[in-house]
């Protein structure tokens, strides 16, 4: 049995669209395999211990709620930076999947500054891109759709030493351009997918708890769950967006 500490980004201001469902999700599935999670929160003026971190969550918000968090997280950036670095796993969702990037410049003419853990950069668009997602996802040398729910102004872009987590088959992704969307960088993971993503996207929170299991130093692969009621989450969606008979885990 492991202990895993995962330090949740922000609860209070970052947690819009069920983005807490995702912690309640990863600790979920640790704990049905004989695993324990001890759940940590950085709040705004806190300091995350490195010493102590195997898995890291931050949601969504609105550009004030950003704009508030900012300073603190900028203050953690070294630490968040070289957790990064070192391998342990990310989830950034949206607002804080921008400010791990370089800057978000807001619709109102603010910029706010982000840790440069991803290289991307994010500007307001005026249209919100809002609606139902199906993205073809690849990672760690696996294919599969990742389904959820956008809604966001920025646009993002992505530097060269970022790749998209996947191609968009339905909705905006990252700027409703490019086809890209979210950003994978070592073993983080940037999106704009709320729902929260992780319950309807096993494969995606099996990822993510892989690596976190590694930063733990247990070597042994993941036990297999029982997922028929998360594939019918996951498939319904795409049936919905698609409007196509949809195979759990295929695009
Ligand atoms: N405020 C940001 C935007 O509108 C992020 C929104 C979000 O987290 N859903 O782009």
């Amino acid at each position: 049995m492991a202990l895993v500490t995962l330090w949740h980004l922000y609860p209070e201001e970052m947690n819009i669209y069920g983005d807490r469902g995702n912690v309640i999700a990863l600790t979920r599935r640790l704990a049905w395999r004989g695993h324990e999670v001890l759940v940590r929160r950085l709040d705004v003026g806190g300091r995350l211990d490195s010493r102590d971190c195997h898995l890291v969550f931050g949601g969504g918000g609105q550009d004030d709620q950003q704009f508030a968090v900012m300073e603190s997280l900028r203050a953690n950036g070294d630490i968040l930076r070289g957790l990064a670095a070192d391998g342990v796993p990310m989830l950034l969702v949206c607002g804080l999947y921008q400010l791990f990037g370089h800057v978000f410049r807001t619709g109102d003419g603010r910029e706010l500054a982000g840790i440069g853990a991803l290289d991307l950069t994010t500007t307001a668009g005026r249209e919100r891109m809002i609606g139902n997602v199906v993205v073809e996802a690849h990672l760690a040398g696996q294919s599969f759709t990742v389904v959820g729910f956008e809604n966001h102004s920025g646009q993002t872009y992505l530097g060269k030493g970022v790749r998209p987590l996947g191609r968009v088959l339905r909705g905006g992704g990252n700027n409703g351009r490019d086809g890209g969307e979210g950003a994978l960088d070592h073993h983080i993971v940037g999106t704009y997918l709320h729902g929260p993503i992780l319950p309807k996207n096993p494969k995606l929170a099996d990822l993510l708890l892989a690596w976190a299991l590694q930063s733990v130093g247990v070597s042994e692969g993941l036990a297999p769950l029982d997922d028929r009621l998360e594939a019918r989450a996951h498939d319904g969606i795409v049936e919905r967006v698609m409007g196509r008979r949809a195979s759990f885990g295929r695009a």
